[in-house]
């Protein structure tokens, strides 16, 4: 199994540099699977991180990650023989936009929810700018102007963000049913990676696998800069942050 750095605390999702031991490698496909690793896989609607290994005199770029089972490093160059201890690189400023993205994704799906009781049903992060599907949902541009002032009042306060690891049984006291359907994690998951926002996770409550920043006034502001309908009571907000 690799140890995965950034799910162990808001700190560690701020490692950028790393040393590891390649454990296993496929030459024609060319992967490399370590025995630990800060490098974010795709999902989630947060794309892959990209960055390099580096070892002895040679380095080789990572340009896709890719979760299963295990975590896939995708390369392009030499690919490290097994057992060749790399330094892998993050390219920073793309996992800092994306970490920051999805930390808002967290505030604008809480605040939707409180005001409208609409749930994220979908969502795409880029560096530059970010989208999120509701339903059901019939808000208007207009009606997104509180919303989009609650989100950077939020901001402003910088509100406390934590991470915990909390019992299936004692996540269910927190979040509402309708909004986080725990039954669609698998059973064997018993110990949920939780992220909390505001005072006992007030704002938001959610078991999330990844990448955060830690403190929200890293956000800088918020802006809904689009609101399109999707048909059948589907609405998709587009938003960036400056
Ligand atoms: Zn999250």
């Amino acid at each position: 199994m690799t140890e995965i750095i950034y799910m162990s605390g808001l700190d560690r999702c701020y490692v950028k540099e790393f040393p590891a031991d390649v454990i296993e490698i496929d030459e024609d496909d060319k992967w490399v699977i370590l025995d630990r690793t800060a490098f974010y896989p795709e999902g989630g609607g947060q794309p892959t991180d990209t960055g390099y290994f580096h070892w002895e005199d040679t380095k080789a770029r990572v340009v896709n990650v890719k979760k299963g089972n295990r975590v896939k490093h995708f390369v392009v160059g030499d690919v490290p023989r097994v057992g060749t201890t790399v330094l892998g690189t993050i390219d920073w400023d793309r996992r800092y936009a994306h970490m920051k993205m999805h930390t808002a994704q967290h505030l604008l799906s809480a605040v939707i929810w409180e005001k409208f009781r609409a749930v994220t049903v979908g969502n795409q992060i880029h560096a530059d700018h970010s989208h999120i599907d509701f339903h059901p949902a019939s808000f208007s541009m207009k009606d997104l102007e509180p919303v989009e002032k609650r989100v950077n009042d939020i901001i402003i306060e910088d509100q406390g963000i934590d991470l915990l690891f909390m019992s299936r049984d004692k996540i269910s006291s927190f979040v509402e049913q309708e909004r986080v359907d725990l039954s669609r994690l698998p059973s064997s998951v018993t110990e949920l990676r939780t992220i909390l926002i505001g005072e006992n996770g007030e704002i938001d409550t959610c078991p999330c696998a990844g990448t955060h920043v830690m403190s929200l006034k890293e956000l800088g502001q918020m802006l809904i800069t689009k609101r399109k309908s999707k048909g059948s009571g589907k609405i998709r907000i587009q938003y960036e942050l400056k």
